[in-house]
């Protein structure tokens, strides 16, 4: 694929495309978005753009380099979103066929790294920014530019933070460094100052919907509605045809939280943080149903059965008030809580706010 194949996120990448075209890349970028959204799949093929074979890297619209007085302080804004790259933007992309554009998608180019979080903690260590560091102290070995994309950047953690802020202030030439992060809010402040912001914003549900159609035939008008709320805008999320089996695995394992804690209850397959987002979308059809007393307006509509019966003896304060204390916790996940302590836990929340065991054991026979 290239950055043309790259579905919902046509602003971001016509900025990119401007920066390249006008030969003004920025040498730290940051993509900030919600999960599954294509951030990753952006800087992936940004970085196959700048390093292809066969990319012309043109300049056009010459008038606007020649920049009239005042205009340059617009570059070093936070967000490029208004910034100098995406005026008369060309299109420019990868040809996705030539060595270089393949070994970045095999991930063995000797001049892109990806890096992320590894390890039981899930963070970005220090080593890690380390050997990043040495890997973009010398000049590209193939490509025209050394890329680095830091995916998770909200994992660095503080040493790795600060290792990386020695970077950003003096970049290795002809390196350019990509964060990505759901959580622009965890990244220390002095890296995020020191990036270029480019925001990717979720697509309109009609847009989604229209995706959808397009790629899988099969799905009735109904199913399209669902998916394309359940995904929230996100085109990663929408194009996973294992979005509904996910679902019905987290309400699965809430509902069980519900009557007692067992640490088999999550496996592998829905992380912690998709169980605590699976979960406020649950709370949330439970609050709405309360509120209103429509079913139509839930979002999980094929469920509503079983969402009414669970909201029947709750209050809506508690309810909400449930809703915030599961988003608190995910807000912690990122502190390395102890998972099967954090479990057990919202379960006694959970408990404490939706009604005794009994009440829902009863209701469900
Ligand atoms: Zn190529």
């Amino acid at each position: 694929m290239a950055l043309k194949d790259i579905i919902g996120q046509e602003n971001a990448i016509k900025i990119l495309q401007g920066c390249i075209a006008k030969n003004r890349i920025p040498h730290a970028l940051f993509f900030a978005g919600d999960e599954g959204i294509g951030k990753r799949l952006t800087a992936i093929n940004f970085a196959k753009t700048l390093n292809c074979k066969n990319t012309e890297h043109r300049t056009q619209n010459t008038d606007n380099n020649n920049l009239p007085l005042g205009f340059e302080a617009l570059r070093s804004e936070d967000s490029l979103g208004s910034g100098l790259c995406a005026l008369g933007s060309d299109v420019i992309d990868s040809c996705d066929q030539c060595p270089s554009c393949t070994k970045i998608d095999k991930g063995n180019h000797p001049d892109v790294f990806v890096i992320g979080p590894e390890g039981d903690g899930g963070q970005i260590k220090v080593s890690v920014i380390r050997e990043l560091e040495e890997a973009l102290s010398y000049k590209p070995f193939e490509g025209t530019y050394k890329i680095a994309v830091i995916d998770n950047a909200e994992k660095m953690n503080q040493e790795a933070s600060n290792a990386f802020l020695s970077t950003l202030e003096a970049p290795p030439s002809q390196s350019i460094l990509v964060l990505i992060s759901s959580r622009p809010d965890m990244l220390l402040g002095t890296i995020r100052s020191r990036c270029q912001r480019i925001n990717f914003t979720p697509l309109p549900i009609d847009a989604m919907t229209n995706l959808l159609q397009e790629n899988f035939k099969k799905l009735n008008h109904e199913q399209t509605l669902l998916i394309s709320t359940l995904s929230g805008g996100r085109a990663g999320y929408a194009l996973n045809e294992e979005l509904i089996t996910q679902r019905d695995m987290s309400f699965n394992i809430l509902k069980l939280m519900l009557n007692r804690f067992e640490e088999e209850l999550r496996d592998d397959s829905v992380s912690m943080e998709e169980l605590f987002d699976w979960a406020q979308l649950w709370l949330r059809d439970m609050s709405v149903y309360k509120a209103t007393g429509r079913a139509d307006l839930l979002i999980n509509r094929d469920l509503e059965s079983d969402i009414k019966a669970i909201a029947c003896d709750a209050t809506l304060k508690d309810i909400l008030k449930l809703a915030r204390e599961l988003y608190n916790i995910k807000i912690n996940l990122n502190f390395n809580l102890n998972e099967k302590l954090t479990l057990n836990y919202t379960s006694l929340l959970m408990r404490k706010r939706l009604g005794k065991p009994e009440q829902i054991n009863a209701r469900r026979q």
